[in-house]
């Protein structure tokens, strides 16, 4: 979250000051007026061992205004919506004081009135019961041997006074440690906030964990592994060596790291990866850890990457503390697609093996995938941005498409460019360390900031690339910007083959059951497919296949998951104008396969940016 460069002014002149010396002159005088004017904030976060149905969190209030409200912060991307797990919400006036009270004002708002501003508010965060094949690694959890709390689940923080500083007093099951973002204090279990942000954006992962420490920098980076009792055993070695390349590639390439420390939380028994201010959880199982380190690695690599693309570098109006759902972004595509290439190339510079052999092959993959799914050249990046996050299934109509993919892609083209107009002496990474100098305050980058930055990078005209590419959809004219480096691709269209090696069937259509209602809902994800070409769309309502109702999504899978190639489905749906009634043969998926060759007759400079590009 962008705010921090300002959290820290509210104390510092307090506590810069020796306490023994009086005030000098008046601007020192205004400026403590302003700083005791704030309110005092702190928290304690109770995990009783004999009940880990849930924690209890008190936050005791000085200073403050007589009446004041109280929010639980949305996430930008994953809004939990956990305002509907607190339970025994209550407060305290000192004695002697008024009453005070606390009442819901909205979902995630609550207004305390508080004669004197000052007051303790308590209340009971009980946690929901699992309903997913595998916990989300940022979501809280308790278990015997540790848990995840604190985050925006955790946390009410006081509304517009998100830069006063705050501390954290942990009171866990004995023998428990303590790993987050937090700034330690000289008690173990007391920890510093120096803005909302930064408390919202630092869970606490607790327990019986493994850790290990490097610098890099010189700046300390800790790695967590909080294990499941029947953890297997992984080359923990490997992760942790791994770890320390990515974060010396990611520091050598913006010349500092932007954090005080850093702290990889990874978890065993969940899944999915969140960056945080100055942390990451991660979703690690050790069978995973066990069978597939590298994609593990490219995983927190794209989150750790996040630490500077998105947590710093932001696209406008992105981040920061709000109660109320997130605004939309148009600039997602280089936050996730821009960070998706720096995850697969800072590892390829430090030599952690990655699961395509070449930057070449990498670039193959991604091209397939673009041309798989049309949507990917039909909407532009900056639309795709808009419904990326907090939007229901199905915002493309019969559509999908990736920011992360066509981001990545349109990164790796202006890297060719610049390259190309500056005879190979400066690159993408030029514009990364403009884009931390100029849009990591608060107010955020736009595309035309990019697309300056590029050009005052390359020296050369990029507004048509920008105008074409990001803000309108057309399909990336690849062939033309590989020509750059003596590259060309060949692409051949054929039947699918599966990771296993045998034909791929066409099972792309997929449901969902929005809430509140009665009926499923069909996602198609390109009109092509044999499910678009048989007349169903995205949005119909599922009433009967092969003549039954399929009323959830455990019975769609249970049908849809069985199909094979050959086989014949009928799938009726309602729709306002008529029901339709589609009879679908699964095929074989017909799949690009995509290739780059070296052009024949390639120049000098073709040949050496080339190499320079391969070797990055
Ligand atoms: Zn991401």
């Amino acid at each position: 979250m962008p705010k921090i460069a300002t959290a820290l002014i509210a104390l510092s002149i307090p506590s810069g000051l020796p306490a023994q010396h009086p005030l000098r002159d008046p601007v020192d005088a205004v400026e403590v007026r302003y700083a005791l004017s704030q309110a005092v904030v702190s928290y304690g976060l109770r995990v009783d061992s004999a009940d880990l149905s849930g924690y209890d969190v008190m936050i005791r209030i000085r200073n403050a205004r007589d009446t004041f409200r109280l929010a639980l912060a949305a996430h930008p991307e994953y809004d939990d919506r956990y305002f509907r797990y607190v339970e025994q919400l209550r407060v305290a006036a000192p004695a002697g004081a008024a009453a005070a009270s606390i009442v819901r004002e909205d979902s995630a708002l609550w207004r305390v009135v508080a004669p004197g501003g000052t007051v303790d508010v308590r209340y009971r965060l009980q946690l929901p019961v699992q309903d997913r094949p595998i916990r989300s690694s940022w979501v809280p959890f308790l278990a015997p041997q540790g848990g995840l709390v604190g985050g925006p689940h955790s946390f009410m923080y006081i509304v517009g006074a998100t830069l006063v500083p705050s501390y954290v007093t942990f009171d866990l099951p004995r023998g428990w440690d303590i790993a987050t973002g937090l700034t330690p204090t000289i008690d173990p279990n007391t920890f510093f906030a120096p803005s909302a942000d930064v408390l919202i954006d630092s869970p606490a992962l607790v327990g019986h964990f493994s850790s290990w420490r490097f610098a890099e920098g010189g700046v300390p980076h800790r790695v967590v592994y909080w294990p499941l009792a029947d953890a297997r055993g992984f080359d923990t070695l490997a992760l942790v060596r791994g770890l320390e390349g990515l974060t010396e590639q990611a520091i050598a390439l913006f010349g500092r790291a932007p954090y005080r420390d850093y702290t990889f939380l990874l978890q065993d028994g969940a899944g999915g990866s969140l960056e945080h201010w100055n942390s990451v959880t991660i979703g690690a199982t050790s069978a995973r850890l066990a069978s597939d380190l590298p994609d593990m690695l490219g995983e927190a690599a794209h989150e750790y990457f996040h630490t500077w693309n998105l947590m710093r570098i932001h696209p406008a109006g992105y981040g920061g503390v709000d109660y109320r759902p997130a605004r939309r972004s148009n600039g997602l595509w280089w936050a996730e697609g821009i960070t998706m290439l720096y995850a697969d190339a800072l590892l390829r510079r430090a030599g952690v093996p990655r699961p395509d052999s070449t930057r070449a092959a990498h670039l193959e993959g991604l091209i397939t995938r673009y041309l798989v799914s049309p949507g990917n050249s039909r909407f532009s990046p900056e639309s795709v941005s808009v419904v990326t996050y907090g939007t229901p299934p199905g915002a493309l109509g019969d559509y999908s498409a990736s920011v992360h993919l066509q981001g990545e892609l349109i990164g790796t083209m202006l890297d060719l460019i610049i390259r190309d107009a500056t005879q190979g002496r400066r690159s993408l990474d030029d514009v990364m360390r403009i884009m931390l100098a100029r849009y990591s305050g608060a107010r955020g980058y736009t595309t035309r900031d990019i697309e300056a930055a590029v050009h005052e990078v390359c020296g050369c005209i990029v507004r048509p690339f920008f105008d074409r590419y990001v803000r309108a959809g057309n399909p990336i004219p690849f062939d033309r910007y590989l020509a750059l480096a003596g590259m060309r691709t060949v692409v051949t269209w054929g039947p699918g083959v599966g990771r296993d090696g045998t034909p791929l069937s066409d099972l792309r259509v997929f449901a969902w059951l929005p809430p509140g209602e009665p009926a499923l809902r069909l996602l198609i994800s390109n009109p092509a497919s044999v499910w678009g070409a048989a007349g169903l769309h995205t949005g119909d309502r599922m009433a009967r296949v092969n003549g039954a109702p399929v009323p959830t999504m455990d019975a769609f899978r249970a049908i849809f998951g069985r199909l094979k190639i050959g086989d014949t489905v009928t799938v009726e749906v309602a729709r306002p104008g008529g029901p339709l009634r589609a009879t679908v043969v699964v095929p074989v998926q017909q799949r690009p396969t995509v290739r780059l060759e070296p052009l024949t007759g390639a120049t000098e400079r073709q040949l050496a940016l080339r190499k320079d590009w391969l070797a990055y």
